[in-house]
Order: structure tokens, then C-alpha cells, then sequence
């Protein structure tokens, strides 16, 4: 191989390729961001969580329009079946706690990072779809439908496509969560609908037969609403069902039209290879974990930033070559994954959900903490609820 093009090369647009693309671009290093898709593009995922808030300073974003994007100020649970429900707001969390987050329309989100990490000095290539990485002693070479480009390291930041699992073999899943899930789009809503929705914007998670359902506000009255099933074959009529048979969604959804599909997979796996020598996988790529709490957005972006941090003290000094370079990283995302495939586990075998959600937790610092860990405030040692989900011994290993 001849000396390669770029510093860095990363594979994939969404949230974790372009947050790992601004931070590298910025720091001097010459990157080039591959995405197989045209943007503005569709994406689920519009839930995010508090603890991007910081996030998106640092980027250089700016998330206060409303008419954009809503302000996401807690989440409800409810189970209709036994008339159970419980809201959590974010400014009730262990002190420091970030207050809010946003509901997002990935089309545009993503479109406003990736242009963002353009902005700051990286090269963007849509429409350019990676199809083989090779990689040498020298760098990494990556075949793709417009040619081969070369670079130093090599980020997979491919989402649920898990570019580098799928070369390698390396994907295994996690079995006892949920398999499938089925969503829908609906414009149009009442004035009513649209007052009630974005009073809080809260996240509407509610507890259904073999799994749960979402429904999310997004701005330009539209609402996101889908069903994810721990069964088998999940199909339009899953979600036809759930909204027929909730006085919620009906109330909600009166008089809207429905103008977005989508089937996606959804079960939780893990890449057993998420890295080595000049390549790393961020987000999705190195492990997707049942979105029941809206982790992946921030787990994606939290995880890119941490990798820019250490990749870019490897490029200056020489380093990337060294296989261990990641491990910081896998040791600080293992962390999350153990938090939130504790929380996930618990979710589906619906005893967290009675006994600390719905019943609620006497101790107010585990009231607190609860609030904490669904804002994604995960990197504090003060929190009881945190402690509880890591020492259960029977908790979900991931
Ligand atoms: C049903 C469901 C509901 C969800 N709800 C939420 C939620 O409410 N909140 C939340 O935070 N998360 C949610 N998620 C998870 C969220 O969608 C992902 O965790 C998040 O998008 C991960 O970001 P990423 O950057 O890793 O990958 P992605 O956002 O998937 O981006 C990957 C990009 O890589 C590109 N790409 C893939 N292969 C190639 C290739 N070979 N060459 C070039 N480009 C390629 C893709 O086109 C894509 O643009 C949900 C997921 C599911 C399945």
C-alpha cells in the first residue's frame, strides 16, 4: 500500500459516524465520512436521552429550535391493561443530572450532524457504499461502489448493518428481549392531541403483551408510534392492534393520517470483534441493545466521542496501529451496556417496571437514581438504583 489518502476513514453517516467525524475533522486529521445513502433519509431512533445534552455543545449544534426538534422533558410508562402509570421527568434526577432532551426526526438530525462534521473540515461522500476493508501493516483500504480510498484507521460506524461483524463472523445475539418491531408515522393531529403531546413531550412507552410499544412526538404535529414483540413475525396487524385496543393511541390518533412504514429488526446482539489492529466500531456496529429505554442515539454518540479522543492522541503520536487502542473505549461502553442490559433484562420479565416504576421506590435517592439512569447520567458513583442494577446477579449479560 502506498501512504494512505486520509487519517481516517469511517464507514456510515448516522449519529455515531458523524459525531466521531466532527471530533477527528476538528482536531487537525485529515477524515473521510462513506454513507451508501442520499441524506435527508429516513431513520428510527427519534427518542434521545439528557445525557447528549453536553454532547451537543461540544459538536457545535444547535438544538433549540422548536419548531425542529421538541423538548423532550421526561417519560411516562403505562400499562392500560391494569390502568397503571408513572412519569418521570429528567429534572428530577441525583443533582447534576441533566434536565431535558429532545425528540428528533432522524432525517433531519442526522442531515444537521453530518453537514455539521462537514462543516468542521470532514469529507462526506453519500451515496458510497463500502463493500470490503482490508486491513494491511501500513493502513486500511476500503473497496467501495465508487473506488477504493485508503486511510490510517479505520471507524465502522455502520449501524444494524455492522459492516466489520459481518466480514468477520462476529455478531451473536442476546437472546431475551425484543425481536422485532413494527412503526408508523401519523400527521394531522387534533388540537387536543397535539396540546396533550407536547406539554411534557415526553416519550409514551407503554407495557403490552409480549413486549411494548412507543409513541414519540415530533415536531410539525406529527407523531411516531410503533410496537416491538419478544415473538416471532411481527406484522402490520401487531401494531394495527395495539393502537385499535389503547383508549391512549386511539384518543391520540383520532382524525390523523398515517404516512410512514417500516418493519425493522430488531433484536439485540453484540459484535464479539468490535475492535483490533486500525479499526474500531462505534453505535450500533459494535452492539445493538433493545431500544425499550432510548439508549442508542446517545450510546452511539457517546461512544464516538470517546473513541475521536483516543484515536486522535494515537494519530499524533504515531500509535494507531496498536490493537489495544480501543480498550478504553470497550471497557467505558461495557459499562453502559451492563447498565442498560440490566435495565432491559428487568424490563422484560416486567418486575422492574411493577415493583420500582409503578409502585414506586420508597428510598427518594432511588427515586432520584431511577430518574438518573433513564437520562443516560450513567457515569456517577453516587447512584443507589445504578448500584442495584450492577450487583443483581441475575441480571442480563451482555
Ligand atoms: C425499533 C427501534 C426503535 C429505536 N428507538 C430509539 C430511540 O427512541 N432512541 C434512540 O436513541 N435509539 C433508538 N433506536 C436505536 C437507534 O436507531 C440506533 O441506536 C442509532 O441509530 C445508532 O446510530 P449509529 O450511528 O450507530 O447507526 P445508524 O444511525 O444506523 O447509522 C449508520 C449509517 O451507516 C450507513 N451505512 C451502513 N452500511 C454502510 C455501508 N456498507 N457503506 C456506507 N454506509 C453504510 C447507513 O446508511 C446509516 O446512515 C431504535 C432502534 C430500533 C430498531
Amino acid at each position: 500500500m502506498n501512504t494512505p489518502t486520509y487519517d481516517v476513514i469511517i464507514i456510515g453517516a448516522g449519529p455515531a459516524g458523524s459525531t466521531a467525524g466532527n471530533f477527528l475533522a476538528r482536531a487537525g486529521h485529515r477524515v473521510l465520512v462513506l454513507e451508501k445513502e442520499t441524506f435527508p433519509r429516513f431513520h428510527i431512533g427519534e427518542s434521545l436521552l439528557p445525557a447528549d445534552l453536553s454532547l451537543f455543545e461540544r459538536l457545535g449544534v444547535d438544538m433549540s429550535d422548536q419548531g425542529r426538534f421538541v423538548h423532550k422533558a421526561g417519560a411516562v410508562f403505562l400499562d392500560e391493561r391494569s390502568g397503571e402509570r408513572v412519569r418521570f421527568d429528567f429534572s428530577n434526577g441525583l443533582p447534576g443530572t441533566p434536565p431535558h432532551a429532545y425528540q428528533v426526526e432522524r432525517a433531519d438530525f442526522d442531515l444537521m450532524l453530518a453537514q455539521r462534521a462537514e462543516q468542521v473540515g470532514a469529507e462526506l461522500r453519500f451515496g458510497t457504499r463500502a463493500e470490503r476493508v482490508t486491513v494491511e501493516a501500513e493502513g486500511v483500504s476500503v473497496s467501495t461502489s465508487a473506488g477504493v480510498f485508503t486511510a490510517r484507521y479505520l471507524i465502522d460506524a455502520t449501524g444494524q448493518n455492522a459492516f466489520m461483524a459481518g466480514q468477520q463472523r462476529t455478531r451473536r445475539r442476546i437472546d431475551g428481549l425484543g425481536l422485532a418491531a413494527v412503526g408508523w408515522h401519523f400527521e394531522g393531529l387534533s388540537e387536543a392531541a397535539t396540546a396533550e403531546l407536547y406539554e411534557h413531550g415526553d416519550i409514551l412507552v407503554f407495557m403490552v403483551e409480549d413486549g411494548w410499544a412507543w409513541a414519540i412526538p415530533l415536531s410539525g404535529g406529527r407523531l411516531s408510534v410503533g410496537r416491538v414483540t419478544s415473538k416471532r413475525g411481527v406484522t402490520e396487524e401487531t401494531l394495527s392492534e395495539f393502537v385499535a385496543n389503547s383508549p391512549t393511541m386511539q384518543r391520540l390518533t383520532a382524525g390523523a393520517q398515517r404516512i410512514e412504514r417500516l418493519t425493522i429488526g430488531n433484536y439485540s446482539y453484540k459484535n464479539d470483534a468490535p475492535s483490533g489492529a486500525r479499526y474500531a466500531c462505534v453505535g450500533d456496529s459494535a452492539c445493538f441493545l433493545d431500544p425499550v429505554f432510548s439508549s442508542g442515539v446517545t450510546f452511539a454518540m457517546i461512544g464516538a466521542e470517546k473513541l475521536a479522543d483516543l484515536l486522535s492522541s494515537a494519530l499524533q503520536s504515531g500509535q494507531e496501529a496498536d490493537p489495544g487502542l480501543a480498550t478504553p473505549l470497550l471497557d467505558f461502553m461495557q459499562h453502559a451496556y451492563d447498565v442498560f442490559g440490566s435495565l432491559c433484562g428487568r424490563f422484560y420479565k416486567a418486575n422492574l417496571v411493577h415493583n420500582i416504576f409503578f409502585y414506586g421506590a420508597p428510598d427518594p435517592a432511588i427515586k432520584q437514581g431511577v430518574v438518573s439512569v433513564l437520562a443516560g447520567d450513567i457515569y456517577r458513583d453516587d447512584n443507589p438504583f445504578q448500584k442495584m442494577l450492577l450487583s443483581d446477579r441475575r441480571r442480563l449479560r451482555i
